[in-house]
């Protein structure tokens, strides 16, 4: 990483091309879709495509097609370099058979979340402790391939605010039954969740998104784009995330980008949609925000070499570049035919741009 500086004030940014281990594209025919591929595309070598879809990605026949896709709309963006990392979406139906076509298809791990927690969840899981869930685990385990875990309780008599550390028996319970699974908390925005994280051996990682490095819970209350699931916590927490992805080797970004359109954000009934549109402004916030903590020298480990290092694939070869250039974030984006969304950051001034995405993810 090369931090061009004057006078002690940063101006460009030189680092190696960045991965982003948890982001929702949609699907092909989805208005949303082409956008979000493009927007991380352009900031990204590599990222991950969660398969809680509408239907949810449950198949090897379905992994390749969706990765299919996605290689299809970034390469018609200009970035045919771009590698979607596939996952399969656990259901109470999978099975082990499927697991097993899923990892030869090229997934490379278990997308575990409890039914109806979020967004495209109605297919999640119920009982972590049903024989067949314990068994394709043990699939997982044996190949070496991680379950990335949605880690929050969904009993609706439980406040959002304590949701994520009572997950953290759940958690244990496992990692007793199968020690050597790896097993990454996606999203991680509790405290308490972070230190077990830190606590436990190798095996347990975490990816951390910019809005929970941010965003308390008041916030939240007052934007509605600011409303997700893991919901934002408080003070403490928040800290407690930053402070991880500044200094720790088993954490690293995963966005959670989630576009939703304008008007399931805003409206009043049913409750409204859970997500955060941070596709357009990731690598200007990130850059921001270590910069703001004197950490910019940390932001390579934290987006480009910890992910890789815990998953056990290669660096990325490409680099991108970051200019100090202000610009102000659109209130709203426009994706044609009457379809809007808010942006995280909408209306902030960011002061760091994106110079040179071309370089990105192309082989050296
Ligand atoms: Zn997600």
């Amino acid at each position: 990483m090369k931090i061009f500086a004057e006078y002690g004030e940063a101006y460009r940014i030189e680092m190696l091309a960045p991965d982003n281990w948890h982001n929702h594209f949609r699907q092909k025919d989805d208005p949303r879709f082409r956008p979000t591929v493009a927007y991380i595309a352009s900031q990204f070598a590599r990222a991950n495509a969660m398969g809680n879809t509408v239907p949810p990605i449950t198949t090897a026949e379905q992994i390749v097609q969706y990765r299919r896709d996605i290689e299809e709309a970034a390469t018609e963006a200009g970035f045919p370099n771009f590698e979607p990392l596939m996952v399969l979406m656990m259901t109470p139906d999978t099975t082990p058979e499927m697991v097993t076509s899923a990892f030869n298809a090229g997934a490379y791990g278990l997308k575990i979340m409890p039914a109806n927690v979020t967004t495209h969840s109605s297919h999640g899981i119920v009982d972590y402790k049903a024989k067949l869930f314990r068994d394709c685990l043990r699939v997982a385990r044996s190949q070496r391939k991680p379950a990335l875990f949605h880690a929050e309780v969904v009993d609706p008599s439980i406040s959002v605010q304590d949701r994520e550390q009572l997950f953290i028996p759940i958690l244990s319970d496992i990692r007793e039954e199968f020690p050597n699974l790896p097993i990454c908390v996606e999203h991680i925005s509790d405290a308490d969740m972070v230190q077990f994280v830190m606590n436990a051996d190798s095996y347990v990682s975490a990816t951390v998104t910019p809005h929970h490095m941010e965003v308390v819970e008041a916030d939240a209350q007052h934007d509605v784009h600011l409303q997700c699931m893991p919901y934002p916590k408080q003070m403490k927490d928040v800290e407690a995330v930053r402070f991880a992805a500044f200094t720790h080797p088993r954490f690293f970004y995963g966005s959670d980008n989630a576009p939703h359109l304008r008007p399931t954000k805003e409206r009043e009934h049913p409750s409204p949609a859970s997500g955060v549109f941070t596709a357009p402004v990731e690598l200007s916030v990130l850059v921001e925000l270590f910069e703001r903590y004197r950490q910019l020298e940390k932001l390579e480990a934290f987006l480009s070499e910890r992910g890789a290092r815990w998953h056990g694939v290669r660096q990325n070869k490409g680099e991108v570049t970051l200019h100090r250039e202000p610009w102000v974030v659109p209130d709203v984006i426009d994706l044609g035919d009457g379809n809007e969304i808010v942006p995280y950051k909408h209306g902030h001034t960011l002061n760091w741009r994106l110079a040179d995405c071309l370089r990105l993810g192309q082989p050296t």
